[in-house]
């Protein structure tokens, strides 16, 4: 995602979290070495 989800406007990530795993992804034992994991980073839209 690239665009801001209201103006459409092109957004700058600042922070990254890392990997994360996607919530309410209850795996059991035999799904642990497919899990999906994916970069959780914060940007913000500067149009005012
Ligand atoms: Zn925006």
């Amino acid at each position: 995602m690239k665009k801001c989800l209201i103006c459409e406007s092109p957004i700058e990530p600042f922070m990254s979290f890392g990997k994360m795993p996607i919530a309410n992804g209850f795996l059991s034992l035999d799904q642990f070495a497919n899990e999906c994991f994916f970069e959780l980073k914060v940007a913000f839209c500067s149009n005012l």
